[in-house]
């Protein structure tokens, strides 16, 4: 069944053919919608084609797909049993894990989707201080749910009133923000780094995250970092942690399983008692395999130092693209971690060359993404990359000869 084909038969059984983040429709016209199989830092689409893959699923997949000790770890499991009626051994081992490894968590709680994880940091944040608003910087993603999705379909504007905006590494920006609901804010929550959508990223601030620390101790809040892109990718400990700023919660999701579904909050002991009072809860939330899998991905990180091959990786890929773009005349800026990196090119408002480019690079075995951000893996070694540059270079080639 060939990509086309399946188009044709999704569009009649699934709305508009396919929905969400993973739409292709919204990418660039050569971009595949059904995949077949993964392997290490590669996908094959259903028509076979094969990729060296900068997306890792968005996010998900940091050691490679079917890594064996992950695999291993996750058949163990499901040979004993996935979803029982209550959570395996594994769910406390997991937590302890978590507890050792991220400095500001005492406890951790589990569930299935980054949104799942945000929605209940902010839960935990309402429980303890008893008040409803909530600081989120302007254009952040934090999830779908009817609070945070970007697309006001299906929500209604009460859903979103707790919410008051802020502009991302601007304390003025985030005071004046606190000031308009004195009193009455529940929590900050913001990501590690600004990484919006069709935007260049931004790193943070240090004297950002140092005064929305301070901020959130003055006005009695809680500071929830949203690591759910970036965790495990930055740094074991949480993101902040290497700016010396702890969060009182942290969201985290994607990569710690490996591909496995699994999030998580993480708390400090102030907040335990907020958390212990939520009915939060899901019929797939304690399924044990997943937890299995999160314990030996980052289990491997940590004992292999995933982030540092990431980086490697990552500092390969960034310079190899930086000389590629200087040989073919192209302006263009990377921005963000090397380990979540992203390519615009100068003056393209409208996405058009970078559109064309990833349609290139697609051509030519790469699959990187026109207005979101790549994520690299530990499985991304530096002949994977050199041979990702051959395809690259020839993108950057045909666009150089497209638009002159
Ligand atoms: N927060 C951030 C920062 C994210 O990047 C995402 C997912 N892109 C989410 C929350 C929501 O995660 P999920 O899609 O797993 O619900």
């Amino acid at each position: 069944m060939t990509d086309a084909e399946l188009r044709q038969r999704a569009l009649k059984v699934v709305p508009g053919g396919m929905y969400g983040h993973l739409n292709a429709a919204l990418f660039a016209p050569g971009f595949p919608q059904f995949f077949e199989r993964g392997q290490g830092c590669r996908q094959w689409d259903v028509d076979g084609r094969e990729y060296i893959d900068f997306m890792c699923s968005w996010g998900p997949v940091v050691l490679g797909h079917h890594h064996p000790r992950v695999e291993e770890a996750a058949a163990r499991q499901a040979r004993l049993g996935d979803c029982l009626n209550g959570p395996g051994a594994i769910m406390v081992e997991l937590a302890e894990l978590l507890v050792d490894t991220v400095p500001s968590a005492d406890w951790a709680m589990f569930s299935k989707n980054g949104t799942d994880a945000t929605t209940q940091a902010l839960m935990v944040a309402r429980a303890a201080t008893g008040r409803t608003k909530v600081l989120m910087a302007h254009g952040a993603y934090h999830g779908a749910d009817p609070w945070c999705t970007p697309s006001p379909a299906g929500t209604t504007p009460n859903e979103r009133a707790d919410l008051v905006e802020f502009t991302y590494n601007s304390l003025e920006s985030l005071e004046a923000a606190a000031a308009t609901v004195e009193g009455d804010v529940a929590a900050i929550i913001v990501t590690p780094f600004k990484h919006d959508s069709f935007e260049d990223q931004e790193l943070v601030e240090p004297e950002f995250a140092r005064g929305a620390r301070a901020l959130a101790d003055r006005l009695g809040a809680a500071l929830v970092i949203d690591d759910v892109r970036a965790g495990f990718r930055i740094d074991l400990r949480g993101s902040w942690e290497p700016y010396g700023v702890r969060p009182d919660l942290t969201a985290w999701s994607k990569a710690m399983a490996n591909g496995y579904p699994i999030a998580a909050v993480t708390g400090t002991d102030a907040l335990r008692g907020a958390a212990q009072q939520l009915y939060s809860t899901g019929s797939f939330w304690f399924s044990a395999v997943a937890m299995a899998a999160a314990k030996a991905t980052i289990e491997t990180l940590r004992d292999t130092d995933g982030i540092a091959a990431m980086e490697r990786a990552g500092t390969q890929l960034r310079e190899g693209l930086y000389a590629q773009a200087k040989s073919y005349g192209f302006t263009i800026n990377q921005t963000g971690p090397v380990t979540i990196p992203w390519l615009s090119f100068d003056g393209d408002a409208d996405l058009s060359v970078a559109m064309y480019w990833t349609d290139a690079c697609l051509r030519h075995g790469v699959y990187l993404h026109p207005w979101h951000n790549w994520f690299m893996s530990a499985a991304h070694t530096e002949e994977d990359v050199a041979k990702a540059l051959e395809g690259t270079d020839q993108a950057f080639a045909e666009t150089k000869a497209h638009f002159g």
